[in-house]
């Protein structure tokens, strides 16, 4: 498939709630006229997979959620992608090969009555090389004949066919038995578990209160200072106890050392903070808000956003603000620190204490978003809406077209858009800030691609 990828980091800001698990994906493939959208109606139990055109996307819905003896997944109909009915053929292969990336499971669905096309053999071949979990569907086996003779379709190298009539039900129990079987286990719990202490990065330029901060954190509270695994110089993280959970703050021994009057300080400091930010999860990005917002302190916020870490802000010596620096500091955030709005922030001050015990609910909200995940159905439907009510501008004199949605990643979340023209940069601020304000991802950085079919 020719799809040129573009990246995108996201900068806007939004607010809501959080979203619920992943689910699975199965998506149908075949040439058209197979059956496939008979197949999903009869597997969701409705009869809606055929729906009129909306602007912006090729039907209103090509995602539908379902279920099969109590485990749910989300059902993707590839037949729903292709604006245009001249071409679509020619098309399917490509089609096929956006599935395998996208889907858990494969469900390829051939009529049995016609026996194995070019279109057909050309699927496979590209479905044999995904190396992802292909069902063949048998499809039109509407009586134990035609079942019988849907034996022919072993010559595509995919295995058994499933003999299915979509249209009567015949043999669909079946197929989803074989659906669930190959369909992975739900992913393990995000938070907490085997996955150790949270790692979190204290970062901001000399003199913003650092390793102040870590002593109150610490304060009482056991320190444990952790050797980092492979290297003998610089035991460097620090085990702390926190709201009742133990956290890893990285590089630790960097923060406390005093090591600013050397000369070339400054680049060894970026390096560190750099370091940091690899290991971490979740920066802390400290900034002296008695002084002007300064170069440095919004490189470092870029910083942690290009490295795609949670980022919470703690502006700190709250203590020396007087009503005057407070306001200027308002403005001063507003105008300059538009890169990364969606950031997390806490006034804190290290050396009375004031609001630090907010710091740890901001930093797991932070890891909350981003670890989210909006499932695909949900995701599809609310970019169809949106695109139907908004729909992309004109390029050139041709409406490019969202065909379909995933978010392919957390952690930082990632987002792909499958579309068959170049999306304007506002175009996709525009889509970045509505996911924003509907699916929350508060504190963390999101990452939007385009995939442009050319
Ligand atoms: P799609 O283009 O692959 O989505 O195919 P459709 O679901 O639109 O079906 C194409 C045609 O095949 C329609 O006329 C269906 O009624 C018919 N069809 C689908 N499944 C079956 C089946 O199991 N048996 C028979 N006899 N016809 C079917
Ligand atoms: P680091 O270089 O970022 O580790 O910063 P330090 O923790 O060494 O702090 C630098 C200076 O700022 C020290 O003199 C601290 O006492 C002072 N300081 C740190 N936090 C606060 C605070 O919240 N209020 C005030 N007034 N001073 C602070």
């Amino acid at each position: 498939a020719e799809f040129a990828d573009l990246e995108q980091g996201d900068r806007d800001q939004g607010g809501g709630g959080g979203a619920a698990g992943p689910l699975p994906v199965v998506a149908i493939v075949g040439r058209p006229n197979v059956g496939k959208s008979t197949l999903v109606n009869r597997i969701i139990g409705r009869r809606e997979a055929v729906v009129e055109d909306v602007p912006g996307v090729t039907r209103d819905r090509v995602t539908y959620e379902a279920s099969w003896r109590g485990r749910r997944f989300t059902l993707v109909d590839t037949g729903g992608w292709d604006p245009d009915a001249t071409g679509m053929g020619l098309r399917i292969a490509e089609q096929a090969q956006v599935a395998a990336e996208l889907a858990d499971v494969i469900v390829f669905v051939v009529d049995a009555t016609v026996g194995v096309t070019d279109a057909d053999e050309a699927v496979g071949a590209v479905l044999r090389r995904t190396g992802k979990p292909v069902i063949l569907a048998a499809n039109k086996a509407d009586n134990p004949q035609l079942e019988l003779e849907s034996s022919v379709l072993w010559s595509l190298g995919l295995g058994e066919p499933r003999p299915v009539s979509a249209l009567h039900g015949r043999g669909s129990g079946d197929l989803l038995d074989t659906v669930l079987d190959l369909l992975p286990e739900a992913p393990p719990e995000q938070f907490g578990g085997d996955r150790g202490p949270r790692r979190i990065a204290l970062v901001g330029k000399p003199n913003v209160g650092k390793s102040s901060l870590l002593n109150r954190l610490a304060g009482e509270e056991r320190v444990l200072v952790d050797p980092m695994a492979g290297t003998t110089r610089d035991p460097v993280d620090e085990l702390i106890e926190l709201g009742g959970k133990t956290w890893r703050f990285i590089d630790t021994a960097g923060i406390r050392r005093r090591e600013r009057e050397l000369k070339g300080a400054d680049f060894y400091a970026t390096m560190r903070t750099k370091a940091a930010l690899e290991r971490a999860e979740v920066a802390v990005v400290l900034i002296d808000a008695s002084q002007p917002l300064s170069e440095q302190d919004l490189r470092i916020m870029s910083m942690v956003a290009d490295a795609g870490r949670a980022m919470v802000i703690a502006f700190n010596k709250w203590d020396l603000l007087d009503e005057e620096r407070r306001y200027d500091l308002e403005r001063e955030i507003k105008r300059r620190m538009t890169r990364t709005p969606w950031a997390l922030r806490v006034n804190i001050s290290a050396k009375t204490g004031r609001n630090v015990e907010k710091l740890v609910p901001a930093i797991e909200r932070a890891l909350e978003s981003w670890s989210n995940r909006v499932p695909t159905a949900k995701l599809n439907q609310f970019l169809g809406e949106l695109v139907a009510a908004t729909p992309p501008p004109v390029r050139g004199g041709k409406q490019p077209k969202i065909l379909f949605a995933t978010q392919a990643d957390v952690e930082p979340p990632r987002f792909i858009l499958f579309t068959t023209g170049f999306l304007e940069e506002t175009y996709r601020r525009f889509i970045e800030r509505r996911i924003r304000e509907t699916y929350g991802f508060d504190g963390s950085p999101i990452v939007i691609s385009m995939r442009i079919r050319e």
